[in-house]
């Protein structure tokens, strides 16, 4: 089977390329993987709804959201091999426990890992206000005042993970070059207010999007991607489709094709089954298949996705490969946001494509 794809592929490329698809699977310098998900074909992953995935760019290893049961969870980080102890920092999304459950075996593991989460006012992340957010009336005996009437400046409310690293985020943040955390609130009935973080990469194809279950809706955070940088390389995680009628799919579909102009989608957890069959439609090679257990190998290439008529790499390994890496060293080099960035959009990123 991979002797006739191999042949398969050495008529349809030239030998360098061929070269370049086996540096593709060994390199395995920038990835992500899917750890935890309800659907996936690799027999070695437990499958349970929640979402998990290990986001390795740029030189960074990210883990975005721990699924959903810390059980589950470890089987299927000790299934791919991961290790924990070697993390600079995690992602909750937010603080729904399809997402989060999984987080006191991470911090088992590794009990200092900084911890990026939403900032939610008395919230299972921790929080704190400054005392003088209460009213205060100095004629009533100090029996009766809180704190005897002499508060703490700041009064420091607790998290269900006592001890762990946690920075709350209130607004979009770069929290390393190139790399955002977009935050959002939901104005959802049912989930009005909760806040969310989503993980933009900015990388010389254009932003890498990585979304736990886009309560605030995942036309807005990819338009919030866009004012990164308008070229959106692909979306990995939950679009939150998974109960929306055939009409509100087909406008989000039709957003992410038509207007934002997404190259590749990887949709996985809420994105939805209908969801998945729209966009399966709509975006034909450029859907890129990821449950549990699939690698997404991303790199840089002149190329996006498998060539026309070509079949994934290594689709029986459960390694998508859509990008061909090249021999660089840093194919998948992130751009800093800064405002030139912005500004420059499209042509600053494909003048970036050229130089690496
Ligand atoms: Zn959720
Ligand atoms: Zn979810």
């Amino acid at each position: 089977m991979k002797t006739t794809h191999t042949m398969a592929l050495a008529v349809l490329a030239s030998a360098a390329v061929l070269t370049a698809v086996t540096e593709t699977a060994a390199a395995a310098d920038s990835k992500i993987t899917i750890l935890y998900d309800a659907f996936g074909t690799d027999a070695a992953m437990k499958k349970d709804w929640g979402f998990s995935a290990l986001v390795e760019v740029a030189g960074k290893r990210i883990l975005f959201d721990p699924g959903n049961d810390g059980e589950t969870f470890a089987a299927n980080v000790k299934a791919k091999g991961v290790d924990l102890t070697n993390l600079d920092f995690v992602i909750l999304s937010h603080r729904h426990s399809d997402h989060m459950a999984g987080l006191g075996h991470v911090l088992t593991a590794n009990p200092k890992i900084k911890v990026y989460a939403p900032r939610e006012g008395f919230g299972i992340f921790g929080s704190s206000l400054p005392s003088s957010f209460y009213r205060k009336d100095e004629s009533l005996a100090p029996e009766m005042r809180y704190y005897d009437g002499k508060p703490p400046d700041v009064m420091k409310f607790g998290t269900a993970w006592q001890g762990a690293n946690f920075e709350t985020i209130d607004k979009t943040t770069e929290v390393a070059p190139g790399i955002t955390l977009i935050a959002l609130v939901s104005e959802a009935p049912g989930t009005r207010e909760l806040k969310e973080l989503s993980l933009a990469i900015n990388t010389s194809d254009g932003v890498v999007l990585v979304v736990g279950c886009s309560h605030p809706g995942i036309e807005k955070i990819v338009e919030a991607a866009a004012a990164i940088n308008p070229k959106i390389h692909l979306i990995v995680g939950g679009f939150h489709l998974v109960v929306a009628t055939d009409d509100v799919i087909s406008k989000a579909v039709t957003a992410l094709k038509d207007v934002f102009k997404v190259e590749n989608v990887a949709p996985g957890h809420c994105t939805g089954e209908p969801t998945f069959a729209a966009l399966k439609q709509a975006f034909g090679s450029r859907y890129i298949y990821a449950g549990a257990g699939t690698m997404l190998q991303l790199g840089s290439s002149a190329g996006i996705g498998e060539r026309r008529g070509e079949r994934p790499a290594l689709e029986g390994d459960h390694l998508t490969t859509y990008r061909k890496l090249a021999r660089r060293e840093n194919p998948f080099r992130t751009l800093a946001q800064n405002k030139q960035c912005r500004k420059m959009g499209r042509k600053l990123n494909s003048r970036a494509v050229t130089i690496i």
